[in-house]
């Protein structure tokens, strides 16, 4: 039947405005009318009264994964731990046990308001899998783009256990090949070191992938129409991604004349342009708090706290500069939960220097030009998906109004809601870092 969400208060980020609407969803879940409030026939419709509740479209999380839960873990595991369980995973039960966490966090993300997610990063293509399980209607869920494992070099970031390994542009293409044949939408690469598996301080920004294996690499998946998503954590490993063609950058770092140039206007890329997807919530941790506090080691610290920097760096640059910046949380990384993505808006709001406006415009109608679904989702448009929450507070006075929200649609369909489970202290320490 026909739905009708009466007395909305719209957030129209594009504008900054507010709009008092009635938001009318057809049987195929798309937007079909919006106007002022009027007298409809009821009988017609099953009427939802919002009563002026603030309405936003579904957020976009642009950078997650859905592996494990963020929460940091006491233990740290041997190599031959490690090796058991990834052997464990690779089983068939194994592989459907991983399906299950997966889902669970998916689905904690979308009852946090969350109704699009581009995971880059996960073991076995079994985001592939996830991706069509809710698409099918099996299981309501929110939308994913997937890119499986990452592709990366002999012994770099994330290999071998979440990446596909080559070192020449024809292993490098032969491994793009062998994940769109999985049926990914993205591929991921690391061009640089990352924080998680980093050997040694500095090991995070340093160059992996050569200009030519990354040139290769995006030539082989935009030939395919696929975009390609660069972690990268160094001014250097920018500067080669972006003029190999890289669609997304992950992280950032630092921009000079060139790469601000390359990145408005990056001819190799598959739109003509490149974004940049910071990541602040895996981040600010390392940087903000003590060692006693994170429980990190000293490469962790350091490391983790240069990213950081380099990426605040980096976003500060991206907006003086009209460079088209996202934004995605990194879940599933130490510290990161699938409740919590209200905190990347409030580091763009606290750190960036971004008014709230402006956050949840990216959150939502920018992330989705960005992943490349903006046809679909990310604004409240007549002819689009009815991804929607409802909030009791308004999120353009204080932004951990996200926190309450009291509605989600999922392709015009009500999610029913269920309570998440929270990890208090981590919390706790989080809200040390927010102003
Ligand atoms: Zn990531």
């Amino acid at each position: 039947m026909e739905k009708v969400l009466k007395n909305c208060t719209v957030i129209d980020t594009e504008n900054k405005r507010y709009l008092t609407r009635d938001i009318y969803i057809d049987a195929l879940s798309v937007i079909s009318k919006i106007s002022a409030p009027e007298t409809i026939n009821h009988q017609n419709y099953e009427i939802i009264d919002c009563e002026g509740s603030y309405v936003l479209p579904g957020l976009i999380n642009a950078h997650s994964h859905l592996f494990s839960s963020g929460k940091p873990m006491s233990a740290s595991f041997g190599e031959g731990t490690i090796n058991f369980g990834y052997r464990l995973l690779k089983t068939t039960i194994g592989q459907s046990i991983l399906r299950k966490i997966m889902d669970k966090h998916a689905q904690i993300q979308l009852q946090s308001g969350t109704t699009t997610i581009r995971s880059v990063g996960e073991f076995f293509y079994q985001d592939v899998k996830l991706r069509e399980i809710y698409a099918k209607d099996e299981k309501i869920g929110p939308s994913l783009l997937v890119s499986g494992f990452f592709l990366s070099i002999t012994g770099g970031h994330g290999a071998p256990y979440l990446a596909l390994e080559s070192d020449s542009p024809w292993e490098g293409r032969k491994n793009v090949r062998k994940s769109i044949k999985q049926g990914v939408d993205w591929i991921k690469i690391c061009a640089t070191g990352g924080v998680t598996d980093a050997r040694r301080i500095g090991e995070a920004g340093a160059l992996q992938f050569t200009e030519e294996e990354i040139t290769a690499i995006c030539e082989e998946a935009h030939k395919v129409g696929v975009k390609v998503a660069a972690h990268v954590e160094s001014t250097e490993g920018v500067r080669i991604s972006l003029r190999g063609g890289v669609d997304t950058i992950e992280h950032g770092a630092p921009m000079d004349e060139e790469i601000i140039q390359l990145y408005n206007h990056n001819p190799k890329s598959l739109r003509g342009y490149t974004s940049l997807i910071p990541t602040f919530q895996a981040g600010a941790p390392f940087a903000f708090l003590a060692k006693e506090e994170s429980g990190l080691n000293e490469i962790a610290y350091q490391n983790g706290k240069m990213v950081y920097e380099h990426s605040i760096e980096s976003a500060r640059q991206a907006i003086e500069n009209d460079i088209a910046i996202g934004m995605g949380n990194d879940a599933s990384m130490k510290f990161v939960t699938h409740y919590d993505f209200w905190r990347e808006l409030a580091h763009f709001v606290d750190h960036a220097n971004l008014s709230t406006w402006h956050a949840l415009d990216i959150a939502t109608r920018q992330n989705a030009k960005i992943i490349g679904v903006d046809h679909v989702v990310g604004s409240i448009e007549v002819g689009k998906k009815a991804d929607i929450i409802v909030l009791s507070e308004n999120p353009v006075e204080d932004i951990k109004a996200l926190t309450k929200i009291s509605k989600v649609f999922k392709n015009g369909k009500l999610v029913q809601r269920k309570k998440v489970r929270k990890y208090p202290e981590l919390d706790q320490l989080l809200d040390k870092i927010l102003k």
